[in-house]
């Protein structure tokens, strides 16, 4: 057997930055994961995920989901929900979404462009969730011919803002889509933490509330790239293969992206790193709890901490060299991962009591 390379292995003890919850992009490659990648790596395979590892990585998402859904595999959230997006609605339809939706704020216009020019429809929302009545304000505030029309509601799992949907709460929107004949997606760029949460299976989160398509995020989760997307509703899958190809999404050495999926789901990683990244959440919020002038903005229910705290209490913060992006309403985000420290975690509860001035 081969040795398992550590990732930062052969890198100078003085490059290595020290932990940083800036984003749960910082992490590294979980070692399940790594593991599948290295098995993978011994001899060759069929390409454009005609190979084993592929069929294997979509048996464990149906499995996992307890229903016989299609599966694909793609390198990033952005192509995964703008392609899947574009699979739901025709050019002249609208997608409903909420104002703080990674599909509006961080996609460049990706989910218009390959949907050659689908509109995005933006509820308003404290938290990142959508609610039936702003779907029913949407869906209904125009129904002539010069208002493109809605076809699709995306929401976040777990939200931009760390919030988590309830299943009765998708259960509600899924009722309201119905209503106005509207197919629902799921954004689950950290789906798992949102399970973490929950503690409710991945089918009752998704198909059994009636979502029809997910993209399962698999780099926040662990892996070094790639995003799964999951069509329960098969009927919509139609052709999906060829927008992946087209969109320059259909990986040649396919086994490269799917082989880590069977590493997390098989070893049920995947929930383990969820759990792991929320409870250092928690802990932080909890260290934090009793700091005067620092609040938490929003309840920690994932893997996110947003803090209001007075603008010069985080740029010392800065000074000390943390990092966090203030991008979403101002305060200041951090998210953890697989591999938060929670050490780290401590330091920085640590500094910020120091740098409030307690
Ligand atoms: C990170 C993220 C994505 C995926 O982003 P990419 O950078 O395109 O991989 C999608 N949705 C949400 C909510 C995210 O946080």
């Amino acid at each position: 057997m081969s040795t398992v390379i550590s990732p930062s292995s052969g890198v100078p003890a003085s490059d290595v930055l020290e932990q940083q919850f800036g984003s749960d992009n910082y992490a590294g490659i979980c070692p399940e994961a790594w593991v599948a990648m290295d098995k993978a790596n011994r001899g060759f395979a069929p390409a454009y995920g005609d190979d084993a590892w592929t069929e294997r990585a979509a048996d464990a998402f149906r499995k996992l989901f307890d229903t016989d859904c299609d599966v694909f595999f793609v390198f990033n959230g952005t192509a995964a929900n703008s392609l899947a997006l574009a699979s739901l609605c025709q050019s002249y339809h609208s997608v409903i979404c909420a104002d703080t939706s990674h599909v509006e704020t961080d996609e460049c216009g990706a989910p218009e462009f390959f949907s050659n020019g689908s509109k995005l429809l933006v509820a308003r929302s404290e938290d990142g969730k959508m609610t039936p009545d702003a779907i029913h304000e949407l869906a209904t505030k125009r129904q002539d011919i010069h208002y493109p029309k809605p076809r699709v509601v995306t929401i976040t799992q777990s939200t931009e803002t760390g919030r988590v949907y309830s299943t009765a709460e998708v259960r509600a929107i899924s009722v309201a889509c119905k209503a106005h004949g509207l197919s629902l997606h799921m954004d689950g760029a950290r789906f798992a933490n949102a399970c973490a949460y929950s503690g409710e299976s991945p089918a009752e989160m998704t198909w059994k509330s009636g979502i029809d398509v997910l993209c399962f995020g698999g780099t926040k989760n662990g892996l070094a790239i790639g995003e799964a997307v999951i069509f329960f509703n098969r009927r919509l899958s139609e052709d999906f293969d060829y927008r992946c190809k087209q969109a320059g999404q259909l990986a040649s050495k396919m086994r490269f992206l799917s082989a880590p999926w069977v590493g997390m789901l098989e070893s049920g990683a995947w929930l383990k790193n969820a759990r792991h990244a929320n409870a250092c959440a928690t802990r932080l919020a909890e260290l934090i709890a009793d700091i005067p002038g620092v609040r938490v903005a929003s309840p920690v229910e994932a893997n996110a901490v947003f803090l209001l705290a007075p603008e010069p209490v985080l740029e010392k913060l800065r000074k000390r060299g943390w990092r966090f992006y203030t991008f979403i309403g101002g305060a200041a985000r951090f998210m953890f991962a697989w591999d938060s420290d929670l050490k780290r975690v401590e330091e920085l509860a640590a500094d910020l009591r120091e740098c409030a001035g307690v």
